[in-house]
């Protein structure tokens, strides 16, 4: 406890001084009032233990300090001063609230103990409220232990449902209704089989019961919905080790599902794929192998040409598959750097002209008037642009056109294609970048190629911010125009004509 502090209001000094003699000595500080007005004033002024107070006062009397204090800082003990001619007087104080009461004439003695008796009093209220805090901050932190409980219950993403040992759903969360789509309200204080249709569900959780262990199920829980759950169910039991209920999380593992799918059908197309170019060249290894003696040379270099372009073509398709998965992974870094448009295009050119001319194919670029930079990775981009000219000259009848052109509109700049080709129809163009895809028919079937080539394009143009648009009208022709924002205009190397125009 702090520096007790002890306040005597009595009218008779001899009594006020006889008070701070006796508790001199024990560090108590004390102050003294000669009335009730005067020890009104200090009470409201400083913070006091203790009060002595004489009841018989001129003035304010002792019992309207003992009022005042009562009323307003119900802490302070007082103990009564008065005569023993008076002492009904101090019982009728004491009824009132006071602590304690002194007889006059005291001793020394005497008031120390009564000084003593209150403040144990004060130190065991003190401990009194501090348990009282503790026990309330407890109970606060148990309060707030059960909310947070009670809000990642009801926040998991996964469903819970607990029930007793008869299967009567107990508790669930939020995520339970969703999940298992239970229309049954209240689903509470119900059976399972009242909400859930499913046996898989309902069978796991008796068998979790009855076996007393964990049981794991994944399965779809109705024809309707296409979900699929994974569960896992566990017996509750009591300290004796009897089963009293379960406790079942349901996962929804629909797109993991989902996913699962989507590889095993790619592996099965990548299988099919690679399987028919090389069964072709195993069928023309055979036919080498036992035709090769009767027939004429011509014939046997004609086969060893065509093994060649399919071993070719199945190589291209392996590596096409193996950059498709590694743009799709992120695992490959792009170095950018700043390059011209014009000086991808004419590469490009270069590359599929003799493609074009074989076929009788006009090839022609049409550059914009501006020299802009844009960042790139110069060979991916090369090679996407390349898929896109080569795909043109592929799916354009002989003696075609296809027109390249650079453009640069709000910040960006325009790669477009364009060709008097087979064209696309309405219903094909938005596959066309799937893997594989290919569109089939009398147009297209003589045409080689294994359906990644978009696919890989359109990984690169969006590894470069940029993005695709493609118009197409079956037997006119289609366009494929690819976008990327600029980076800047390339002063240094536009021509003094257009730095004229440029200012
Ligand atoms: P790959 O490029 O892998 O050798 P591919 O050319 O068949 O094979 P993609 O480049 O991905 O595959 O093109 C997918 C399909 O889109 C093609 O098979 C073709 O049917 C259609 N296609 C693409 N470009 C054109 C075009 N310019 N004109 C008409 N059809 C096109
Ligand atoms: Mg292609």
């Amino acid at each position: 406890m702090d520096t007790v502090r002890i306040l005597v209001i009595d009218d008779e000094k001899v009594i006020r001084e006889g008070v701070e003699r006796a508790l001199a000595k024990r560090g108590y500080e004390i102050a003294k009032a000669e009335d009730g007005n005067k020890g009104l004033e200090l009470l409201k002024e400083q913070k006091f233990d203790i009060v002595l107070t004489d009841l018989m006062m001129p003035g304010l009397d002792g019992f309207a300090v003992l009022d005042w204090i009562r009323e307003n800082q119900p802490h302070v003990q007082v103990i009564v001063i008065t005569g023993f001619a008076t002492v009904t007087k101090a019982v009728t104080a004491m009824k009132q609230g006071a602590f304690d009461f002194v007889g006059k004439p005291f001793t020394p003695d005497y008031i120390r103990v009564v000084v003593d008796r209150a403040i144990d009093r004060l130190a065991m209220r003190a401990e009194t409220e501090r348990l009282r805090e503790e026990k309330n901050m407890g109970l606060l932190a148990i309060d707030k232990s059960q909310s947070r409980l009670k809000t990642v219950f009801s926040c998991m993403a996964e469903a819970v449902l607990i029930t007793d040992t008869e299967g009567i759903v107990v508790l669930h969360n939020p995520a339970a209704i969703k999940i298992l789509e239970i229309q049954t309200d209240p689903f509470i204080g119900k059976h399972l089989a009242a909400s859930i249709r499913d046996r898989t569900a309902i069978n796991m959780i008796n068998e979790a019961m009855s076996k007393v262990m964990v049981v794991t199920r994944e399965f779809a829980p109705g024809a309707i919905s296409r979900k699929f759950l994974r569960a896992y169910c566990s017996p509750v039991t009591n300290e004796q080790g009897a089963v009293i209920g379960s406790v079942t999380t349901f996962e929804d593992i629909s797109a993991h599902k989902q996913i699962d799918k989507m590889k095993s059908d790619f592996v099965a197309m990548v299988a099919h794929e690679l399987k028919s170019p090389l069964a072709s060249v195993e069928q023309m290894i055979y036919a080498l192998q036992v035709g090769c003696k009767y027939e004429a040379t011509s014939s046997c270099n004609a086969l060893h040409k065509r093994m060649t372009t399919r071993t070719k073509d199945l190589l291209r398709l392996i590596e096409n598959l193996l950059n498709l998965s590694k743009l799709e992974s992120g695992t490959v870094v792009f170095n950018l750097e700043p390059i011209r448009g014009e000086d991808i295009i004419r590469d490009v050119i270069e590359i599929t002209k003799l493609q074009a001319e074989s076929k009788g194919i006009s090839l022609s670029y049409t550059p914009c008037g501006e020299d802009w930079l844009f960042n790139v990775d110069y060979d991916h981009m090369r090679t996407a642009i390349m898929n896109i000219v080569s795909n043109s000259v592929k799916y354009t009848p002989d003696g075609g056109q296809v027109l390249l052109s650079t453009e640069v509109t709000g910040g960006f700049i325009n790669f477009r294609v364009q060709d008097t080709g087979i064209g696309i129809s309405k219903e094909d163009l938005p596959h066309i970048f799937d893997r594989f895809f290919r569109v089939k028919g009398k147009a297209t079937r003589h045409i080689t190629g294994s359906g990644l080539g978009l696919a890989l394009v359109k990984e690169v143009v969006e590894a470069h911010q940029g993005y695709i648009d493609v118009q197409s009208t079956p037997q006119v022709g289609t366009t494929f125009i690819l976008s990327f924002p600029v980076v800047q205009k390339n002063t240094a190397t536009i021509s003094p004509e257009l730095q004229a125009i440029a200012q």
